[in-house]
């Protein structure tokens, strides 16, 4: 579906994935679950564009629900695959450490688990070459990426930047919808393995000049940075 010119998301509130747009080409911003590739193929089919359109790849991070599709691609166009170096390890098929026990409530916790089996999220291979990137960097790809640093969700947690469609891609840094209990608005994400250093990133957000922010799990928010961080902050007060 597009959220705005230019801005595609595909899968939904419990795991999403998201494409860039341009006349130069297509960059993917994360990759969801390995069955989410059904769903990119009929909006590019919707779009009338090829899959060969798609220059590259960034990850926000290297958590498994949000490289589902990506090595089957790389293999397939030959198109690169960026993520904050701090995380590539993971994206290798290293194991993250264990994260603090989140609340959990049973109901959406199956509706997770259930999406996941149903999307392929419990084998997800490996990405045979990655390309780590770091606070600062400016990808050459379409809409231009700029990366901001975040660690705190994982160490090579990363925002993306896209002034071409005016949204910053968030990743897990926070979340607009618990995928453990089903909470919705802006709050801390679930499998922090940082929550401290992860609060703080997201202050590196709040001066950026976007109508979207985008997480990988819940809506996206349509409003400025500070907004949401304000709500974010108000949500982690009560917890
Ligand atoms: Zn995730």
């Amino acid at each position: 579906m597009q959220l705005a010119p230019g801005l595609h998301r595909i899968g939904n509130d419990i795991v999403a994935a998201h494409l860039i747009v341009t006349d130069q080409g297509i960059t993917l911003i994360d990759t969801g679950l390995p069955g989410h590739l059904a769903d990119l193929q009929r909006e590019l089919d919707a779009l009338g564009r090829p899959r060969s359109d798609i220059r590259g790849i960034v990850l926000t991070h290297g958590d498994s629900d949000h490289m589902g599709f990506a090595e089957r691609l790389r293999r397939e166009l030959g198109i690169p695959v960026f993520v904050g170096e701090g995380d590539a390890d993971r994206t290798r098929g290293a194991k993250p450490p264990a994260t603090p026990r989140d609340r959990v409530r049973i109901l959406p916790l199956l509706g997770f688990l259930a999406y996941s089996l149903r999307k392929g999220g419990f084998r997800i291979p490996p990405i045979g070459e990655v390309h780590p990137v770091s606070d600062g960097d400016e990808l050459d790809l379409p809409g231009r990426p700029r990366i901001i640093g975040m660690p705190g969700h994982s160490p090579g947690s990363i925002a993306v930047l896209v002034p071409a469609v005016r949204a910053v891609f968030v990743g897990d840094e926070l979340t607009t919808r618990n995928v453990l209990t089903g909470v919705t608005g802006a709050q801390p994400a679930p499998f922090t393995d940082d929550q401290a250093g992860s609060s703080a990133s997201l202050e590196r957000l709040r001066d950026l000049d976007v109508d979207w922010v985008v997480p990988g799990h819940g809506a996206p928010w349509h409003g400025t940075t500070a907004a949401l961080i304000d709500a974010y902050r108000a949500a982690e007060a009560a917890r």
